[in-house]
């Protein structure tokens, strides 16, 4: 019903980027429900507009509002500028160079404020391909609206009169499940690539189709990615991997051409057979887990998307002589220095995946005090559950894992009979109990402690 005035508004979801003049829907049209808002937004606008601002619930928020889904973080759109919003918060931070935004801080929660943006383009910085580099020029509504990138996303809520304005048809493309971007395709992706890889995650997160004036220029305009620093891309990749839908966003990725050469991170994901299985895994318990509202550590998802790399030079070092834990290490240096170009990883990160990798070898040591001293590593939930990834995948045998889940839940003496029986199966574990599978550990064998001390 809604779609059908729509279309008779607009003509269709086709809106003219030019549209100064919003579609208005009220309550009844657009449904929102209000107890999904997070009553500090809703705070936020309210103090905006007692001091004669304009404020809005703007973005992905009104997006998911509209979708029924709850938010997870709520941006806040107004005509107020940063200092004038800094004035009206206790907890209140600017930050940003490109663009300066606002931080408004309730205890745990964060609402970012953004000042309208103008439409004045034609003044802001930009690299030699292109990309803008700094615009910090304040507009009218309208104007930020044809600003931001997807129609989907370019609608404002005002929780106090409970209306919904849109310049985009994007009630419309909300209907026709259909992510379009705003203005002139190629010239959107031009100014900022990233969004590339925005309508990836949203189409696969949404299960929406992208629109297909919207799709087309990916495939020629993905190699412009390269030239976005890469903290960003980064920033980025990590949005997608923990977007709950990793699985489907690497696919979609693939499928618009977006993961050859630009990513190398996930060449070597998708394009090795071997590891295929292992991330497979790995990224399905990844979005499991974060659709069960867990938390996902970075570290430990790209220690496993690199695992088979580092696995790989491990053992061609331990061939060439080296240890075994000598060699892990240097697989490691090897594997994240041949990321560290592309994909910055943060020191933070790489330190975690270097804990987990090498852990690794440890839980082969089942003699003396080895284990023991495991069980006192500050991250050893974190190795367990990706020894656990590399029994499942097959690449080990699955005895291992299901001893050190029994060792792990067992009292001092059941500890020292599991010290005396090793080789034999165990209790049942909770990770193991459904099945065992023949496993193969060819690759394996010169890992073992007993062959390399
Ligand atoms: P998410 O659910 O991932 O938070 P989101 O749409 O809220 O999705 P954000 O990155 O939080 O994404 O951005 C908030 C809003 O800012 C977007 O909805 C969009 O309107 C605008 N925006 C963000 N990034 C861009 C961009 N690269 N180009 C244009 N507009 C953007
Ligand atoms: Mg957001």
């Amino acid at each position: 019903m809604i779609n059908k005035f729509i279309r008779r508004l607009f003509g269709g979801a086709q809106a003219a980027p030019s549209n100064t003049s919003p579609l208005v829907l009220g309550s009844k049209q657009h449904a929102i429900n209000p107890s999904l808002l997070s009553s500090n937004a809703v705070r936020v606008t309210n103090t905006l507009q007692q001091a004669g601002f304009k404020a809005f619930v703007v973005g992905g928020a009104v997006r998911d509002l509209l979708l029924g889904i709850k938010p997870k973080d709520f941006d806040v759109a107004t005509n107020a500028t940063p200092e004038e919003v800094k004035r009206l918060f206790r907890r209140a931070f600017i930050i940003g160079r490109r663009f300066q935004i606002v931080h408004v801080i309730f205890g745990q929660e964060l609402i970012e404020v953004t000042t309208f943006r103008g439409s004045a383009m034609e003044g802001a910085l930009k690299d030699e391909h292109g990309r803008v580099l700094r615009d910090n020029t304040f507009g009218e509504q309208h104007e930020d609206a044809v600003r931001r990138d997807f129609t989907i996303n370019a609608m404002y809520y005002d929780p106090s009169t409970q209306t919904v304005l849109d310049y985009h048809g994007g009630i419309a493309d909300i209907k026709n499940k259909t992510l379009r971007i705003i203005g002139v395709p190629e010239a959107r992706y031009r100014e900022d690539p990233v969004r590339m890889l925005r309508v990836v995650r949203f189409a696969a997160k949404l299960n929406f189709k992208i629109a297909a004036e919207t799709r087309k220029p990916i495939s020629v305009m993905a190699p412009l990615i390269n030239n976005v620093p890469s903290a960003r891309v980064f920033d980025e990749m990590l949005k997608l991997l923990m977007s709950g839908h990793a699985m489907a966003c690497l696919r979609q990725l693939r499928e618009e051409g977006l993961h050859h050469g630009l990513l190398p991170l996930l060449d070597v994901v998708l394009e090795q057979p071997l590891g295929e299985k292992f991330v497979t895994l790995a990224l399905s318990n990844t979005d499991e887990r974060i659709r069960q509202g867990k938390p996902v550590s970075p570290g430990f998802l790209f220690a496993a998307l690199l695992w088979h790399q580092v696995l790989e030079k491990w053992q061609a070092y331990q061939a060439a002589g080296e240890l075994t834990i000598p060699a892990l290490h240097l697989a490691a240096d090897d594997v994240l220095d041949g990321q560290a170009e592309q994909l910055a990883l943060q020191r933070r990160i790489t330190s975690d995946m270097r804990d987990i990798w090498a852990m690794q070898p440890r839980f082969l040591r089942r003699v003396g005090r080895s284990p023991y001293k495991l069980l006192e590593h500050p991250r050893l939930r974190a190795g367990y559950d990706f020894l656990l990834l590399r029994c499942a995948s097959g690449e080990i045998e699955e005895e291992l894992g299901t001893w050190w889940t029994s060792f792990m839940l067992a009292d001092e003496e059941d500890r020292e009979i599991l010290m005396n029986t090793q080789q034999t199966s165990l209790a049942p574990s909770s990770a193991n109990k459904k099945r065992r599978r023949r496993t193969h550990r060819p690759r394996q064998k010169n890992m073992s402690p007993e062959s390399n001390s």
